[in-house]
């Protein structure tokens, strides 16, 4: 089995050959063709499992099939990660995923010049990588419009969890899109994170590696 049985086709097929992805990671086998389908993910994963390219590739597979037309201070996908540390590596494993497509990426994190995160979303970006808090505020401040946002990572959100955001987290979702696709990914399943994805997928896929 390869990318291209999971559907991933062209820049995209090219691109995982070019980091070296030889074959699909079972995450990646389980999780890739429901979402390409448009369902909802639940998936219990740890770090290193592959479960960026999981979710990226569905979200940049179905962008690359869209214009190039962005409304300003829009994102088409939010990606929520509890850590800027992580954050970071999901936006270099996108970029990486998308060379030499027309895709725009950007970061909103806590502890580094919001100026500079204001002005890169301003005419609007195709994949915004974020974490909760950073985010709440451009939101609140009506520098980012989620209204348009239909794609929704939850990365890692049982850390989200103990980091204190789950109520940042849950009124975030509910400014995004209410027809969005939406994918959940957990090292745990605590009852807090099964009742957070209770409010937020529909009829999910569940994944578990
Ligand atoms: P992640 O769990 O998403 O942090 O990924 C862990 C590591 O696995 C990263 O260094 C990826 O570059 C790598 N990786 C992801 N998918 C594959 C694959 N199909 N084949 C080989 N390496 C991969």
């Amino acid at each position: 089995i390869g990318f291209a049985t999971l559907g991933i086709t062209g820049l995209l097929l090219k691109a995982t050959e070019v980091a070296g992805y030889t074959e699909p990671k079972p995450i990646q086998i389980a999780a890739i063709p429901p979402q390409m389908e448009g369902r909802d993910i639940l998936g219990i994963a740890q770090t290193g499992s592959g479960k960026t390219a999981a979710f990226a590739l569905p979200i940049l597979s179905k962008i690359m099939a869209l214009g190039s037309k962005r409304r300003p201070k829009t994102a088409r996908a939010l990606i929520l990660a509890p850590t800027r540390e992580l954050a970071v590596q999901i936006e270099e494993t996108i970029r990486t995923l998308a060379k030499g497509a027309h895709i725009s990426t950007a970061l909103v994190l806590g502890g580094v010049s919001r100026f500079s995160q204001v002005k890169k979303i301003q005419p609007g970006v195709d994949v915004l990588i974020a974490t909760p808090g950073r985010l709440t505020d451009l939101v609140r401040e009506g520098d980012l419009v989620l209204a348009d946002t239909t794609w929704l990572v939850l990365d890692e959100a049982d850390r989200m969890l103990d980091m204190g955001f789950i109520n940042d987290v849950k009124r975030i979702a509910k400014a995004t899109h209410p027809a969005r696709q939406t994918a959940l990914f957990s090292a745990t399943m605590p009852d807090e994170i099964a009742d957070l994805a209770r409010g937020l997928l529909r009829n999910p896929t569940r994944v578990e590696v």
